[in-house]
Parts: structure tokens; C-alpha cells; sequence
């Protein structure tokens, strides 16, 4: 068995250091306090405040100030000031790419791609803030006119995860500015400087200074507390693991906030003997290798049937095989570090788990050793359903397959797990991809194709995954309340 080979780790490159530095013109950060660390060599690239509640109860308090004022501001200059924040964004593609790729790990390529992701959404609810959804309707007694309108929710606290720096903030933020929300955003401690940049340059383009504060802090529980029961915060939307969601949700309660909850995967990708095989193997590639496999959508469970597995399990394993690992910043790498040691440690033990238990080691299946915290790509052929690796949400480089034999077989053990944000399908037969889809317990299915996001979509779980929707339509409702006036009208004869 062979397993792909680490490049030589690389410290910063030139440009690198040249992009960084132009970000750190445009951002003050402070000398000391959590440090932000490059996943690839270990070394420390910048500082963010480490701040306590206090100071956390007195942002609420000048976002929620400066709330008023933007609530009652047309959308339509919501709107340009969205499209000028999109403008500015795309303007420092470049620094933000590297900014993601520096303090996240994933190749500069990847990061390029979450750039026009994570931008298309400002874009989108730029182009949303003008489309409001009241309307006007007819009691059906005909005694009376019935008109919805919408009013943004409140101040909102805003708390990401650190696998999508850039498009897990604007997916949030992007919405509530357009609704006429302010926000208190928590970006994830190991990835906060994205964040923070992309917001100093929504204030380049216009969003008051004040309304969109940014709280970077080592205690995110005491946060959450204080925070969650301040009765100025009217919403929450958090985008994380399921465990961290259940405690939210709890904290919620109290104040009864609107509540969206992005949580944890376990994807599902089916494929059927009669799919096309190169498209199957591109697209299992892409749902289980993207930003290392730390993706919510990430095909944690590849279910292949008897008569294509064999070629499909060879295919996958020669891409695995064939990938590049290094430091995100070098040319040519296709898979970047984990984000720390702990993710490193928890690839070997899954990993350890299955073969303990019959899986097949088609390739990796180990650490590099070094600063970095690299694992290599990794596939497990004939996993039994039993193991963590079959269980758990990976969030890794390692490609679990099981195999099936007929359709019913692969869409119960598709669902037989508690979480239901993702599934995939690959099938040439229109009518079994339509029908699979359907009997999928999963917010979003990814047809043929294994990256199935995108700003007009609605994002988002049913089952413990989440509730609630990101992107889209549905995705600006949710930072609105809906309200009705009904107006009473004399009958006419
Ligand atoms: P996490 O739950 O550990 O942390 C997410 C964020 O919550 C971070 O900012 C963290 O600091 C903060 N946090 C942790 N405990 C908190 C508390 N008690 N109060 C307030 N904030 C708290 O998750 P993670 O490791 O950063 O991200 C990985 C998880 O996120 C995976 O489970 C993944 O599936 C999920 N995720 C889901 C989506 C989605 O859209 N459904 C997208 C990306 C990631």
C-alpha cells in the first residue's frame, strides 16, 4: 500500500508576508492576548483581544444603539451599502484568500473558491434588502384587508465556526444587515482574523461603525450566557457542532430568542451501479476531500453497491493516493493541515477503530510527523457499521466506504442517524435520483455533483443538524419578524 507524501512544510511564503502585511495596514490588532496560529508550521501570525464579559455586555450596548437608527434606513440604501461591502470584498480577494489559508490551513485555491462564496452572499442580500416580503390579502369574509409586513428581528448575536472563516460570517451577517439588524458577531477563536477584516472593510464601505461588533474571547461559554440573557439581544444564529447548538438552544429559552441553528453532519453519498463512474469518483472527491474534510455537507458515509464498488473504491482510492499535502500557501497542494492536534489524534483514532474491526487500509491512515498537523488522505473500504468512523461526524480526510446491494438497503442505513443535513446521490436513472432524493432524511441533496451550495440556496438541517435556513429567500426571513394589520372594511351592497 502506498500513501500520498507531505511537501516540504513551508513558512510563509514572500507573497504571503507581503499580503499579510497589507491586511495588518487595514485591521489594529493588539500586541498580546489569543494568539492565532498558521495550522501548517505552528508559528503564531497575529493576535486577537481576549475579552471578558464586561466589555462583551458594553458591545451589545453600542450595537444595539446604533440598531435604531439603522432599522429605520430604506432597504434601498441597505442595499447599496451591501453592494458597495460586496465591491470592496471582491476588491481584496487576494488578501482575504491568504488571510483563510494562513489561519485556516486549506489550499489557497480552496480559499479562493470560499472567497466568491462567502462574497456571493453579500452580493445576494444586497440584491434581497429591495425585495421585501409583505403583501397585501383579502379576509374571505370580505370585511376586511389583511397587510404583512416585515421588520427586522433586533439585535442579533452572530457565532461562527472556524472551518469557513469568510462564508459562515457573511451567510450571517450579510442577511441581518439587509434586514435591518445590527449584530455582535463570535467568530471562532483559532480563525478570527477573516472576520475581522472582512467587517473593517463592510465599514469601508459604508455600514456604521458601531453596528456590527465583533467579540474575539477565550471563554465563549460566559459569553454565551451573559450575552444570550441580555434582554436587548433579540436572536441568535450559530453555526457549529450539534453539542455547542443543544447548549444555545438552552440559553435561548430564557429570553424566547429566534433561533437558527447550522449544526453537525453525517452525510450520506449513495452511488448505484448504474452512475457514471468518473463523475461518481470526482464528485465523492470533492464532497469528502473539500477544506479537508472539514465540511458540515463533507460525505462522511459512502454507501457504494456490489456491482460498481470495486472500481469506485479503486478510482477513490488512486485520487486519494495521487493528492498532495502541504502547506496550503505551496502550488500544487490539494489537501491542507487539520486544524490542530486534537483533529490529527482523532483521524488516527477513528481510523485505528475501524481497522480494529475489519475495515479494509486501502491508503494513508497516518500522521505526518512535524509542526504541522497533517493526516494523510485517507481510505477505509468495507467499514462496519459499528465503527466510530460509520458513526461519528469524521470532519477529516478519511473516505469510509460500506457497501449495498439494493436501493431500499442504502437509503435505510442513509438514515439511520439522528443528524440530516447533507445527502448525496449518484445515479444516471433521472427517476431514482428523484426518488432517492425524496426518501432522503437531509435538508439538501446534492445530485451528480458533490458541492452543492450556493447563495440562492436554502442552507440548512432537519433532524438534530439545525433549524432554520442560510442563503435564499428564506434565508433574510429569518432575521425579520412577520406582522399583519387588519384593516376592517364596510360591506358595500
Ligand atoms: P464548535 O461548536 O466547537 O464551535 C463553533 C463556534 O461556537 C465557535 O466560535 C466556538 O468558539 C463557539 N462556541 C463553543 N462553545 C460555545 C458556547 N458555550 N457558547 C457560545 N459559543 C460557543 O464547532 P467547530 O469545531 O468550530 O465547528 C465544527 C462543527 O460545526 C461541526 O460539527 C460542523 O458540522 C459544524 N458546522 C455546521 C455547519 C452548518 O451549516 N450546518 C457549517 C459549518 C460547520
Amino acid at each position: 500500500m502506498t500513501s500520498s507524501t507531505l511537501t516540504e512544510p513551508l513558512a510563509a511564503d514572500a507573497s504571503a508576508l507581503r499580503v499579510a502585511a497589507r491586511v495588518a495596514d487595514g485591521i489594529h490588532l493588539p500586541e498580546q492576548g489569543l494568539a492565532v496560529q498558521d495550522p501548517a508550521t505552528g508559528s503564531v501570525i497575529g493576535h486577537v483581544a481576549d475579552t471578558d464579559v464586561v466589555t462583551a455586555l458594553q458591545m451589545v450596548g453600542t450595537a444595539h444603539a446604533a440598531g435604531a437608527a439603522w432599522a429605520k434606513t430604506t432597504a434601498r440604501h441597505r442595499a447599496d451599502i451591501l453592494h458597495a461591502w460586496y465591491e470592496e470584498l471582491v476588491a481584496h480577494s487576494d488578501e482575504l484568500a491568504h488571510l483563510i489559508t494562513l489561519e485556516m490551513g486549506k489550499p489557497l485555491a480552496e480559499s479562493r473558491g470560499e472567497v466568491l462564496y462567502g462574497t456571493n452572499f453579500v452580493r445576494w442580500f444586497a440584491e434581497q434588502a429591495v425585495r421585501p416580503g409583505g403583501n397585501f390579502r383579502e379576509a374571505p369574509e370580505g370585511n376586511a384587508d389583511i397587510i404583512t409586513r416585515r421588520s427586522p428581528v433586533g439585535l442579533c448575536v452572530l457565532i461562527t465556526p472556524w472551518n469557513f472563516p469568510l462564508a459562515m460570517a457573511t451567510r450571517k451577517i450579510a442577511p441581518a444587515l439587509a434586514a435591518g439588524c445590527a449584530a455582535v458577531v463570535k467568530p471562532a477563536t483559532l480563525t478570527p482574523l477573516t472576520t475581522i477584516y472582512a467587517v473593517e472593510l463592510a465599514r469601508r464601505a459604508g455600514v456604521p461603525d458601531e453596528l456590527v461588533q465583533i467579540v474575539t474571547t477565550s471563554d465563549a461559554s460566559a459569553f454565551s450566557t451573559a450575552v444570550l440573557s441580555d434582554p436587548r439581544v433579540r436572536k441568535v444564529s450559530f453555526t457549529g457542532s450539534t453539542p455547542v447548538g443543544r447548549q444555545l438552544l438552552g440559553l435561548a429559552a430564557h429570553n424566547v430568542l429566534r433561533s437558527s441553528m447550522e449544526l453537525g453532519g453525517n452525510a450520506p453519498l449513495l452511488v448505484f451501479d448504474d452512475a457514471d463512474l468518473d463523475r461518481a469518483v470526482d464528485g465523492a472527491c470533492a464532497a469528502k476531500m473539500r477544506n479537508g474534510g472539514q465540511s458540515c455537507i463533507a460525505a462522511n458515509r459512502i454507501y457504494v453497491q456490489s456491482g460498481i464498488a470495486d472500481a469506485f473504491v479503486e478510482g477513490l482510492t488512486e485520487r486519494l493516493r495521487d493528492a498532495t499535502v502541504g502547506s496550503g500557501l505551496a502550488a500544487g497542494v490539494v489537501l491542507g493541515p487539520l486544524i490542530d492536534a486534537r483533529a490529527v489524534a482523532h483521524m488516527q483514532s477513528l481510523t485505528d477503530d475501524a481497522v480494529a474491526r475489519g475495515a479494509e487500509l486501502r491508503t494513508g491512515g497516518t500522521a505526518f510527523a512535524g509542526d504541522g498537523h497533517f493526516f494523510a488522505p485517507t481510505l477505509l473500504d468495507r467499514v462496519p457499521p459499528d465503527s466510530a468512523v460509520a458513526r461519528d461526524e469524521i470532519f477529516g480526510p478519511i473516505a469510509a466506504v460500506q457497501r449495498f446491494d439494493t436501493e431500499d438497503e442504502a437509503v435505510a442505513r442513509a438514515n439511520d442517524t439522528p443528524f440530516g443535513l447533507a445527502g448525496y446521490v449518484f445515479t444516471q436513472d433521472i427517476d431514482r435520483a428523484l426518488n432517492v432524493a425524496d426518501r432522503l432524511e437531509t435538508g439538501l441533496v446534492g445530485v451528480n455533483q458533490g458541492v452543492p451550495s450556493n447563495a440562492a440556496a436554502p442552507f440548512g438541517g432537519v433532524k438534530q443538524s439545525g433549524l432554520g435556513r442560510e442563503g435564499s429567500e428564506e434565508g433574510l426571513e429569518e432575521y425579520q419578524n412577520v406582522r399583519f394589520y387588519n384593516v376592517a372594511r364596510r360591506t358595500t351592497t
